[in-house]
């Protein structure tokens, strides 16, 4: 696996890999690895050659109250686990890199970005388009991959995608959980203590909207309370959001049709989590993934 730092380096390995027509897979991350992450590059791997992963933190992407400082960096293990996954380039640029002095250039996703993550967190999905769209110009892949985990970020890269005529075509893969049921997150390293089985919780709620589904619930009102109750049962837990969206619009929907989301995001403690579910009408079923 190679290593690359700089723009100018990843552009050439990127026009050489076009010029040679082969088909470049690109997976963008912020680091501190774990399944998710690797799940996308698995699925990189069986569709292209070569495959580039980025890790960069993005700090357009933070509220000026968030993270970022105290985000986790592991570049040492993921480096070590890329290399061990068959990953041909690791482009980790530092942030004068990206964004050298004097950038000014913002891409906005109208609409899709104003809502659930978008209105708890003002500007993070300009910082996210903006850095997609400037990371895809770089390492120009024929495959993006992207984590359902992050629902309405892989629908406003979609909508990017469309909407500029980007030729990568962008690959949403499956939420990949532990096995009581917890989305893994780079921000899972920050529970502490109670707080880590506490976090099921967001699992749990998404659970009992599937029962209330197969039990043939339709009304989004009555499902989102059934989610309500399962979050305000767990001490210690804040429920954020939690909406019942068109798939295309993210628009709420007061009976399922079609294919849905339910979304969520709590505070565990100090740390913030989202989860979410696919709702997909199947005939006069409904079938949820989570
Ligand atoms: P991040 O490093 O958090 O920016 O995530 C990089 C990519 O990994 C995004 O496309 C995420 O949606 C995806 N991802 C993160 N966690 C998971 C997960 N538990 N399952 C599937 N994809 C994930």
């Amino acid at each position: 696996m190679e290593v690359t730092h700089t723009v100018a380096w990843m552009k050439q390995v990127a026009r050489q890999a076009r010029a040679e027509d082969r088909i470049l897979g690109f997976v963008p991350t912020m680091g501190a690895l774990h399944e998710g992450h690797f799940s996308l590059v698995r699925a990189a791997r069986q569709q292209c050659s070569p495959v580039v992963v980025s890790i960069f933190v993005n700090p357009k992407q933070f509220g000026p109250s968030e993270d970022l400082q105290k985000y986790p960096r592991t570049f040492e293990a993921d480096s070590a686990a890329l290399e061990k996954l068959g990953v041909d380039y690791l482009f980790a640029p530092p942030p004068e890199e990206i964004y050298p002095r004097g950038f000014r250039t913002a891409v906005v996703v109208e609409g899709l970005s104003d809502r659930l993550e978008g209105r708890a967190r003002p500007g993070h999905f300009r910082g996210v388009a903006t850095v997609v769209l400037k990371l895809f110009e770089i390492v120009q892949p024929r495959f993006a991959y992207f984590g359902r985990k992050d629902a309405q970020q892989v629908r406003i890269i979609q909508q990017m995608a469309a909407d500029l005529d980007l030729d990568a075509q962008i690959v949403a893969c499956p939420i990949v959980r532990e096995p009581d049921g917890l989305a893994l997150s780079s921000r899972n390293l920050y529970l502490k203590g109670t707080e880590r089985r506490a976090a099921t919780v967001l699992y749990r709620a998404l659970d009992a909207v599937r029962r209330e589904i197969a039990a043939g619930q339709r009304d989004t009102a009555h499902l989102t309370v059934a989610l309500r109750k399962v979050v305000e049962s767990e001490p210690g837990v804040a429920l954020d959001y939690a909406e019942i969206v068109d798939a295309e619009t993210l628009e709420p929907v007061a009976t399922l049709r079609r294919t849905c989301y339910v979304l969520l995001a709590a505070f565990v403690g100090g740390t913030r989590l989202i989860d979410n579910a696919l709702i997909e009408q199947d005939g006069e079923s409904f079938r949820m993934t989570l």
